[in-house]
């Protein structure tokens, strides 16, 4: 049986999200826990190679940037099966910063929500080729099974 860390490692190594047996209870503690080190990989292709981006979020960057919802989607934008994607590396990753990190509706959902991806079926899914998250998904699903088993003891 593959364990929870090696499930981790793999999904690393294969650029794969990962979804851990986790309430959404814990999506809480996830945020409180996780502290963004920066590295940049969520914004310069070393992670995905686009950022998925919605209809409206596209034409909320556009007039955010003072461009046409067309001139946006023709310089920053690709698509691939029916689905648009900010380019990456990102052009908006600037200075080691994302230029858009206060404009909340004119910046990708992912981005926003990253490095958890939307919970399906109650299942926090993790990317796990954000070094930061990796490390807290291995910390939290420790004291997950301490919980279980603090539960089932009783
Ligand atoms: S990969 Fe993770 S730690 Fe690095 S910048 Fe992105 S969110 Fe932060
Ligand atoms: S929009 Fe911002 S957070 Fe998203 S990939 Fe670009 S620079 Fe990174």
């Amino acid at each position: 049986m593959t364990t929870l860390d090696e499930g981790l490692e793999r999904a690393a190594s294969d650029n794969h999200a990962v979804a851990l047996p986790l309430d959404l209870e814990w999506a809480g503690a996830f945020w409180e826990a996780f502290h963004c080190q920066r590295c940049g990989k969520c914004c310069t292709g070393d992670i995905c190679k686009g950022a998925y981006v919605s209809t409206e979020v596209v034409a909320n960057m556009a007039v955010h940037l003072g461009m046409s919802t067309k001139q946006f989607k023709k310089r920053y934008t690709y698509t691939d099966n029916g689905r648009r994607y900010v380019l990456q590396p990102c052009p908006f990753y600037q200075d080691g910063v994302c230029k858009l990190y206060h404009m909340h509706n004119a910046r990708p959902t992912v981005c926003r929500i990253f490095p958890l991806d939307i919970p399906v079926d109650g299942k926090l899914t993790v990317n796990a080729r954000c070094p930061e998250a990796l490390t807290l998904a291995r910390t939290l699903w420790k004291s997950f099974e301490t919980g279980l088993q603090q539960k089932e003891a009783k």
